[in-house]
Order: structure tokens, then C-alpha cells, then sequence
């Protein structure tokens, strides 16, 4: 259906866009954590009751995450307010303004904050808005109380994320210095991947997920994008051709705006004294669907270790 001719005759754009849509529809699997576009979804939604409040409380009830509480954390917070939340790869930053700084932006100079807060969601974190007086759930280790009344909250069971001030000089930040582009930036582009990919005998879908090569393409998208670019994850990143790396970037770009758009959808109550957002199952084509049939032509998907990490695929789609 999908290779009739009039399909071939548009644009490779527009075809992967048809492509994500229809394939996005067809099979839902929950994932197990939070990956780019839930720390995207997140920041978008936890900003507008944040976002320039002063800070009158921190609450640290398990200071053990898998980088400590920094001691400091509630001594500097404590009567400084929020700015405007960023996200860079899987890190939320919070900008942190002391009153000095409020000052010095109102007489209009520039808006650098004095410090920024790190946030990374680990493998089961995740940050809501609750409200001064609901009461804390097991694994609720951080609360960032505003004046407005809404509390930044932090639950994490298994405890891998943390909070941390991030170095002044971002660039120095070892944590932030080594990552490639973002995903849906302008700077990630196939012709990016192509001239890194150059003389690399490492498989395509390794070298994607590479955070140095571009950052976001966790297993799942790398997994998805592959597929919707038609691209054998095993065939080395040295032989793949620009035009194909293009169809490539685009992929990764469908995949992820996908994502963002559906955890828009699906986590719109970020303010909840009850439950937790969660992570959003998404439609996926071919990641955790190994033995059962492509959706495009029906060949048995397989199943196979790429990098130490599971890779599902079609064997007649992707070459
Ligand atoms: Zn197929």
C-alpha cells in the first residue's frame, strides 16, 4: 500500500512523515524509563508553576540519590527564586536567582542566574507539582516548596537520579561538556552523522546511540528510527550514504517530536496530590516486538544483541 506510486512520488520527508503517523498508531509498549522526551514533557510541564517563584522550603527526606543531596541545597535555595527551566539530553536545569539577582535583571542587566540545579531522572524518577499540604508518598525524597503554594516534587524508588549544582562554566561540567547535538536542534543533521560515521567499523545503531554523536537516541528511538529509515542496525556507520543518514535524521527527529507530543497528551496532569505520571507507553513499531510480524510487510521481526543492548528488527525491511 504503502509503495504505490503515487507515495514514491513525494518527498522522502513527507514519506516518513506518513510513515511515523500511520505506524505510530498500531502498538503500545510501556517503557521502563524516563528517556528524552519524558524529561522534555516534564520541563513543559512543571515550568509554568515554577518558573519565576520564590523558593521558602526544601524538604530533603532521603538525601542518599545516586550522586548525595548536596548539604547546601535548602541554605541556597531557601529565598531564591526559580528562572526558566532548560533541558539539555536527559538533564533538567533550573536556574537559580538569589534577590541580588532579581535586582540587577529588573535594572536591566543581564539575566545570568547564580547558580543552576542539575536534575536527572535516573533509571525511575520523576518530578510533579503537588501542593503545600498533600502528603508525601513512599520514595518522595525532595520537595521544593514555592510561595505560590506548589511543591516541586521528586519520587524516584530505585534512586539512580539526583540533583546537583551544575559547574558555573557549563562547558567545563563533565557531565555536559562530551555531549553531541540535540535531536530536534538544527546542529543534527545527516550530514553530521555521515561525517563522523567516516572509516567507524562500529554498527550504525551503537554509533547513534553514542550520546557524543548525538544525545536522545536511547535503545527505543534508535531502534524505531532504524526502522522507519530502513536501515539495518548491525550494518557498520562507515557504510551508510549520506542520503541515507538524511532519511536517518529525519527519523530520529519524527520519532522523538512523536514522543514529546504524545507525553503532552498523556502527562497533562503534572499537578496531583494522588498518583505519578509515570513514563508514557508509546506506539512502537519494532522495539520489544521481537517474533512477531513487521507491520509493514509482515516478515517475523528478530532479536538480536547489539552493543550489549537487545535490538528488534526486520530482516526484508532494513538492510
Ligand atoms: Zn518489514
Amino acid at each position: 500500500m504503502l509503495r504505490s506510486a503515487t507515495f514514491t512520488r513525494l518527498s522522502l520527508f513527507t514519506r516518513l512523515s506518513l510513515l511515523t503517523r500511520l505506524l505510530l498508531q498500531v502498538v503500545t509498549v510501556p517503557k521502563t524509563m524516563p528517556e528524552l522526551p519524558e524529561v522534555e514533557t516534564t520541563r513543559r510541564g512543571i515550568a509554568p508553576y515554577i518558573e519565576g517563584q520564590e523558593i521558602t522550603e526544601v524538604l530533603v527526606r532521603q538525601p542518599r540519590l545516586r550522586v548525595p543531596v548536596p548539604d547546601d541545597l535548602a541554605e541556597r535555595l531557601v529565598g531564591a527564586r526559580i528562572g526558566v527551566l532548560k533541558r539539555r539530553a536527559k538533564y533538567l536545569q533550573i536556574p537559580i536567582h538569589s534577590a541580588r539577582d532579581f535586582e540587577r535583571e529588573r535594572e536591566g542587566s543581564a539575566d545570568v542566574a547564580d547558580a543552576t540545579l542539575l536534575w536527572h531522572l535516573g533509571m525511575s524518577g520523576s518530578l510533579r507539582i503537588a501542593r503545600v499540604g498533600d502528603l508525601p508518598k513512599k520514595h518522595d525524597h525532595v520537595d521544593v516548596v514555592t510561595a505560590s503554594g506548589y511543591v516541586l516534587r521528586y519520587h524516584d524508588p530505585r534512586r539512580f537520579g539526583f540533583v546537583d549544582w551544575q559547574l558555573d562554566d557549563e562547558t567545563q561540567d563533565k557531565r555536559l561538556a562530551h555531549l553531541g547535538p540535540e535531536p530536534l536542534s538544527d546542529a543534527f543533521t545527516g550530514k553530521w552523522l555521515y561525517t563522523l560515521s567516516r572509516n567507524k567499523r562500529v554498527a550504525v545503531k551503537p554509533f547513534l546511540m553514542d550520546n557524543q554523536v548525538v544525545v536522545g537516541a536511547g535503545n527505543i528511538y534508535a531502534a524505531e528510527a532504524l526502522f522507519m529509515a530502513g536501515i539495518d542496525p548491525r550494518r557498520a556507520a562507515g557504510r551508510v550514504s549520506l542520503a541515507r543518514y538524511n532519511a536517518l535524521a529525519l527519523a530520529v527527529k519524527e520519532v522523538l517530536a512523536a514522543a514529546i507530543a504524545q507525553g503532552g497528551t498523556t502527562l497533562r496532569d503534572f499537578v496531583s496530590g494522588q498518583g505519578e505520571p509515570g513514563y508514557f507507553a508509546q506506539r512502537l513499531n519494532v522495539y520489544g516486538r521481537q517474533g512477531q510480524p513487521c507491520l509493514r510487510c509482515g516478515a517475523e521481526l528478530r532479536h538480536i544483541k547489539l552493543g550489549q543492548r537487545a535490538s528488534v528488527f526486520c530482516p526484508s525491511c532494513q538492510h
